[in-house]
């Protein structure tokens, strides 16, 4: 299908691209919904972005014309001469050709210093991206991605509900996700067979998060075992992990406040750090 009848602005090779499903190719085509999301974003005039899958550059173009200098990552061979052609007059602009997972990212942005991302990602890559920027050494200061609304949910739920998850904890251990848009399937070309949400995450600062070093990755080991097996007690998932005796995690347990019979998923965040801080070393 050209996007071209679609209703995009005209451009050279627009008019002869075919999506690929296989690299999540739902573009955006709504001005208004782009400029809300630049918005809701809060990125502006002395700002520096990251944005993965600029797609045709309709984000892009937003984000360059708001911010001091956007670098955007594309794999797709084919979209790389439509966005040099339609990208062509932003001087702001630097456009990297390749696989977001395995480019060198710290070197790909080196020249922005502290930097936000914004995009609308494919979806295909949510956790793997998200779990890579969260916890990445590079200056990231907020992530703002379109990603699908189950996702959304997975990224901002709470203690109990069947959304939480590793990720869930991660994500609001390094930083404070928020649903800020829903979006719906429409406003997508091709439209995608989910409905879509803009979150917002401003993260943490290193010397902000509750542990550095050694520590953060005990952390997330603990919290990976308390969802190893959710139909198993947090103590029989941690006994596992740490091959551990019932004693001794018992005990470990109860110096953090957390009863015995307790589900991994029921554990709040803080709950998680306090088990993590009493880890018999
Ligand atoms: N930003 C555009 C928009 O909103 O219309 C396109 C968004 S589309 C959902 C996702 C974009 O990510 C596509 O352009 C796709 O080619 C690109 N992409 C997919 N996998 C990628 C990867 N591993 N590295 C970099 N870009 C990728």
């Amino acid at each position: 299908m050209s996007i071209y009848s679609k209703g995009h602005k005209g451009g050279k090779g627009k008019q002869d691209f075919h999506h690929k499903k296989s690299l999540g190719q739902n573009f955006l085509t709504d001005d208004y919904l782009i400029e809300s999301l630049v918005d809701l974003s809060g990125v502006g005039e002395n700002d520096c972005v990251l944005e993965i899958g600029p797609g045709m550059g309709i984000m892009t173009k937003a984000l360059c014309r708001r911010c001091k200098k956007v670098v955007s990552v594309e794999i797709d061979d084919a979209l790389i001469p439509i966005l040099k052609v339609s990208m062509g007059k932003f001087s702001n602009f630097t456009l990297v050709h390749g696989d977001v997972m395995k480019l060198n990212l710290p070197e790909v942005t080196k020249d922005l210093g502290a930097f936000h991302v914004v995009a609308n990602i494919p979806y295909y890559l949510t956790a793997d991206l998200m779990n890579m920027l969260m916890a990445s050494d590079m200056p990231i200061l907020s992530i703002n991605v379109m990603v699908q609304k189950e996702a959304a949910e997975r990224l901002t739920a709470r203690p109990g509900g069947k959304e939480y998850s590793v990720l869930s904890l991660k994500s609001q251990y390094y930083g404070q996700p928020q649903i800020v848009l829903d979006v719906p399937r429409v406003l997508f070309t091709p439209p995608p067979q989910v409905d879509s949400a803009f979150v917002t995450m401003p993260l943490r600062a290193k010397d902000e998060r509750a542990f550095a070093g050694d520590r953060e990755e005990l952390f997330l080991k603990v919290v990976t075992a308390g969802f190893a097996m959710r139909r198993k007690t947090l103590l029989n998932n941690l006994m596992n992990t740490f091959h551990m005796e019932r004693t001794a995690v018992e005990g470990w347990m109860t110096k953090s406040g957390i009863e015995a019979n307790r589900r991994g998923e029921t554990l709040t965040l803080k709950e998680y750090i306090t088990l993590t801080q009493n880890f018999p070393a």
